[in-house]
């Protein structure tokens, strides 16, 4: 990276294509330096019983990097056969794994943790190449706290019997677990950590558009040395998921994703009864009240839309505004949006990085030009959007109606949707008209108001004076639409276990 340069009094325009931080006047890293830190084959097989293998047909499909349209690498497409072989790899590395001394297994899993921090940067550079998020939150947010699930369910590992006091604890068997794209490595950590800690074997599919991260996992597994078989990695597309799901050697189902390939799941594992845990979509009630610190405020709204692009399932989509505020905080975030940055993901000053694929680009469009038919005032970031890639403006939607699809349903794109409420029960009430409940946030000087709302909110984190804040130890899932089952913290281990009497 370059070197820093004090130049702290120097005003600079907010563009993408200066090479100096507008706020601080520092210089930046000019991208292709980034690059250099990460190595990517042209190539990469699957991950089964310890080795690297080809799909059993050949197949292979491209992973781009979205915000140059430039293929980044080749990945093997696993088939029906391929998750045949990896669900016997998994069976088979079972019984040795499950009664290894917990301890033991604990050592694994810190020696995982402690490979990845050596090896964070690059990992930040592969998912920022791969997924478009930018440098600075794969840097300082995904890595880090991908390794740190890991080291916190090391720790759990030999202390199960505590977890769960008296009760007798064994593992579920070999977990199938599927994750999305807009945390690759941390959804990987969230799923592997707690099943390996609890002496499940796994097989994981990444999604097709950001596999990288999970196969430099792979390399990271078997420099640990982990027996071959606990883990294999799957690369492919909706129909390996629907493979792995379907497979009759499974006992378990991790999923994250969206609600609609969460139901589809769920239907496939009804008559045979296989425990699932299911993470699913999410739009988020921000609620701010008329006492709340302004200025915070309208920071913690930012982050709470358009960190990763507005691609989290937590994200703050729905601002609701109580009236006295709603103009002031509408006139300051209107001007704060203008000195985002979009573009260049590997730039460390960009706020906002590319959309992570094309289908998203226009899935975001869409729900973006119903909002405009349906009525609502559209504001847009001025700021100029890179030729190339996937990329969309910042966006405010204000004069909203409840009914509106860009109210009702998950964009996952960095779009925000402003109402106004008068009373706290208006607030709750407009917050649980939908039919997610993963967060929610508040903004308020006093502690009734948070309790008060918090309690009332369906939601399964609520974040107060903050957002999109997240912890190893502290568990993570939704109500309703939103999933079933809880990740994370203590809560994130009874659903690899078999817990007896
Ligand atoms: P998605 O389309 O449901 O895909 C999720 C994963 O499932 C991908 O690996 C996907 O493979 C795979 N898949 C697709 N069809 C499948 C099928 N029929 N059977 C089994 N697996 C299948 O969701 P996404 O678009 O990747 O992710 C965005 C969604 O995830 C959003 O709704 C977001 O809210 C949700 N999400 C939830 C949480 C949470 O913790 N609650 C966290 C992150 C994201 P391909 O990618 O290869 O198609
Ligand atoms: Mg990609």
């Amino acid at each position: 990276m370059a070197a820093k340069k004090k130049n702290k009094k120097a005003t600079v325009a907010p563009s993408p294509a200066d090479n100096r931080d507008f706020r601080t006047g520092e210089l930046y890293a000019p991208a292709p330096e980034a690059r250099d830190h990460a190595t990517i084959e042209a190539r990469y097989d699957l991950f089964i019983g310890g080795k690297f293998v080809p799909a059993e047909n050949g197949k292979v499909f491209a992973t781009v990097n979205p915000a140059t349209e430039e293929t980044l690498s080749e990945v093997a497409a696993a088939g029906a056969a391929d998750v045949d072989r990896a669900v016997a790899a998994a069976r088979k590395a079972f019984p040795a794994w499950s009664r290894l001394k917990a301890a033991e297994r604990g050592k694994y899993l810190f020696r995982l943790a402690r490979l990845l921090q050596e090896r964070a940067r690059e990992f930040a550079v592969i998912e920022s190449l791969d997924g478009g998020k930018p440098i600075r939150e794969s840097r300082d947010i995904d890595i880090p706290l991908a390794a740190a699930h890991f080291f916190y369910y090391a720790g759990w590992a030999d202390k199960l019997a505590y977890a769960f006091p008296g009760r007798n604890v064994a593992p579920l068997g070999v977990a199938a677990q599927i994750i999305p794209w807009n945390f690759p490595l941390l959804m990987a950590a969230w799923k592997i950590a707690p099943a390996l800690a609890c002496g499940n074997t796994v097989v994981l599919k990444p999604a097709e558009t950001t596999p990288l991260t999970a196969l430099k996992l792979a390399e990271l597994i078997a420099d640990a040395d982990l027996p071959p078989g606990v883990v294999n990695i799957l690369t492919g597309n909706g129909s390996t998921g629907d493979a792995l799901v379907r497979h009759p050697d499974i006992d378990k189902v991790a999923f994250t994703g969206s609600t609609a390939v969460g139901k589809r799941i769920q239907k496939a594992l009804a008559a045979r009864g296989t425990p699932h845990t299911l993470e699913l979509g999410g739009k988020a009630a921000h609620i701010i009240f008329d006492d709340a610190p302004i200025d915070q405020a309208v920071e913690g709204i930012v982050n709470g839309i358009f960190f990763n692009q507005g691609h989290v399932c937590c994200a703050g989509s729905r601002l609701l505004v109580q009236e006295g505020v709603a103009g002031t905080i509408i006139r300051k975030l209107k001007r704060r949006m203008e000195t985002l940055i979009v573009g260049d993901p590997l730039d460390k000053n960009t706020d906002i990085g590319a959309i992570n694929s094309r289908a998203q680009l226009e899935r975001i469009r869409e729900l973006v030009d119903s909002g405009v038919r349906e009525g609502a005032s559209l504001h847009q970031s001025a700021q100029p959007l890179p030729a190339k890639g996937y990329w969309f403006a910042p966006t405010i939607f204000t004069d909203t109606a409840q009914s509106q699809r860009i109210v009702q349903e998950e964009i996952f794109g960095p779009v925000l949707t402003i109402s106004t409420f008068r009373t706290p029960d208006e607030a709750v009430d407009k917050a649980n008209n939908t039919p997610y409940g993963l967060s929610g946030g508040v903004w308020t000087d006093k502690g009734a108001r948070i309790f008060g709302a918090t309690r009332a909110l369906r939601a399964g984190v609520v974040w107060a004076n903050t957002f999109n804040r997240f912890d190893p130890a502290s568990p993570f899932g939704g109500y309703k639409e939103s999933g079933l089952g809880r990740e994370g913290g203590l809560q994130g281990l009874a659903p690899y276990l078999h817990l007896l009497p």
